[in-house]
């Protein structure tokens, strides 16, 4: 067993069913201003690409100039920048009207021409971009799910490049892996691994805010804790998440428990017969850092029902 596993069942069994004390998780997002698009070192050779911030994004956008009914400055996917001697390989990218902002970007770090775009998942935040690039000519890699969430969702760019459970790309003597380790945000989440680096892009896998289950592209709250503890089994130090700053495996580690803790809070309420419009303060949101983060309205909105009936039938 890992020294991360046995890590984990530690904690476990120091957790009391009713008493849940994990340090408050620290919201990037409470703090960071309205802004543009940013280009920020990760190591030496990867970068990411942040933003822009905003309260109000695209078509969701409220007459009190608001999107999300919160207060919070929202960013659309995290991108990330491999540079090689033989050219770039970019993670995600963006909504489609992004991408000139994006490779502005990219210019400033380097000159040589983007060969493969690699997906976390199809969701437009962080893939809709896909269809600009792909003109280019360049080649699009993603889970085979991922490809068929694109054309489920009548969305271009869909990977041209699939697989099942790993995928290893190759360019300028570095290798940039991917692993499907299970379903959770979606049924066809990537993990973007740099085994150089020892750093990970999970996509929305890991986020700076509440775990949002895309029930409808085939999420599952039950199988997304299972497809962490495989994630810390990575030997990685730091994290690059689907949105919000880097973070390290500790973060991971602590994002896993609140998340098993929420299904354990949920489980229980459902199986109880409390009634679906009752159980959000139950689940008491403001323990588990989750009370007002960027994606806790699109989880009411979202994926609350579904996530009540798959924990009223475990
Ligand atoms: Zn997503």
């Amino acid at each position: 067993m890992s020294p991360y596993l046995k890590n984990l069942l530690l904690i476990g069994l120091l957790l009391s069913p009713s008493v849940f004390s994990q340090p408050p998780l620290r919201h990037e997002q409470e703090d960071i201003p309205e802004g543009p698009m940013q280009i920020e070192r990760v190591k030496d050779g990867l970068y990411m690409i942040r933003g822009p911030f905003t309260r109000c994004m695209r078509a969701i956008c409220t007459p009190d100039g608001r999107s999300y009914g919160d207060d919070l400055n929202h960013e659309t996917g995290d991108v990330a920048v491999r540079v090689t001697p033989a050219g770039l390989i970019l993670i995600d990218s963006k909504f489609n009207d992004q991408v000139d902002d994006i490779l502005a970007l990219v210019r400033t770090i380097s000159p040589l021409p983007i060969k493969y775009v690699l997906n976390t998942h199809h969701h437009p935040d962080h893939a809709q971009g896909n269809g600009v690039l792909q003109t280019t000519g360049l080649d699009i890699v993603g889970h085979k799910n991922t490809r068929a969430n694109f054309l489920n969702i009548g969305q271009p760019g869909e990977p041209n490049i699939v697989f099942d459970r790993e995928a290893s790309v190759f360019l300028g003597g570095i290798e940039v892996r991917m692993y499907h380790i299970g379903r959770g945000h979606t049924d066809g989440d990537s993990v973007i691994y740099f085994p150089d680096l020892s750093t990970v892009h999970a996509g929305d896998l890991i986020i700076d805010g509440m775990p949002f289950i895309d029930y409808s592209s085939g999420g599952s709250a039950v199988e997304w804790v299972e497809t962490i503890d495989a994630l810390l089994e990575i030997d990685f130090d730091t994290l690059i998440p689907g949105h919000g700053w880097i973070m390290n495996k500790e973060d991971v580690v602590a994002y896993r428990y609140r998340f098993a803790e929420m299904n354990r809070r949920m489980q229980e309420l459902a199986q109880q017969g409390v009634p679906v419009d009752q159980v959000v303060e139950a689940l008491q949101l403001e323990e588990l850092g989750w009370e007002n983060t960027v994606s806790t309205s699109t989880w009411l909105n979202n994926s609350l029902v579904p996530y009540y009936n798959e924990m009223a039938a475990q």
